[in-house]
């Protein structure tokens, strides 16, 4: 396995635990907006604080308000209340419609890892998320961009290999680390689909598991058949 020195310990430990074949393809996929509701459960946490979020842009900070008051909060304290919304509700945010079925199908001729910036603490608490959800494969909580790892993850496993985002900089940092894979941009709620850019690097776009799974399965049929 080529080293890869800017990746934290406790993600190259979670990636070494692995046991993926490299005589199956590889499903890579992000839980946030992907798997999991996450913006809808914000909105629902931060309401319940005295908040408001207004979707104006793909981005949180500078679009949520005091309620009452009108203010923008500001970064330092939007860090702090995404810290809480993940201690508070990691545990209990709704899965994506259809993700379950989509990812149960699609394991049948691959190996899945769900490779996801929640923060450390709450890993485990995803994990068994991810479980009681009906997903129950291997989770790598990571920390910053995500090419690096998923350049750890490509050196473990087969191919086709594909990776699933709703963030174009992770995107694109996959896509200048593993020059063979298969993106998805994917963006479970509809709002915000409206308001991201797209990444420079090629990608099929998606919001429906239905039509992500049937994407990901032709690509691999036809890689097998080619
Ligand atoms: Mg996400």
């Amino acid at each position: 396995m080529t080293p890869h020195t800017a990746l934290d310990p406790f993600v190259t430990n979670q990636i070494s635990d692995l046991s993926l074949s490299k005589d199956r393809p590889l499903i890579v996929t992000d839980a946030d907006e992907v798997l999991f509701q996450f913006m809808a459960g914000l909105e629902a946490f931060l309401e319940r604080q005295g908040y408001e979020i207004t979707l104006k842009s793909f981005a949180i900070t500078g679009n949520v308000r005091h309620r009452e008051t009108g203010a923008v909060v500001e970064p330092a304290d939007m860090k702090q209340l995404l810290g809480g919304f993940f201690e508070e509700e990691t545990h209990r945010l709704d899965p994506v419609e259809g993700a379950a079925d989509a990812l149960e199908r699609l394991s049948t001729e691959a190996d899945i890892v769900v490779l996801s910036n929640v923060p450390f603490a709450q890993r485990d608490a995803r994990a068994r998320s991810l479980a009681a959800s009906g997903m129950p494969y291997p989770l790598v909580a990571n920390s910053g961009l995500k090419g690096p790892a998923m350049a750890s993850l490509a050196d473990l496993g087969g191919r086709p290999i594909f990776f699933l985002d709703d963030i174009p900089h992770n995107l694109q940092s996959v896509h200048e680390a593993v020059s063979d894979v298969n993106l998805v941009h994917f963006v479970a709620d509809p709002r915000l689909r409206k308001l991201v850019p797209s990444p420079d690097a090629d990608h099929v776009s998606s919001g429906d598991w239905e039509h992500a799974a049937e994407h990901i399965s032709e690509r691999i049929r036809a890689h097998m058949t080619a």
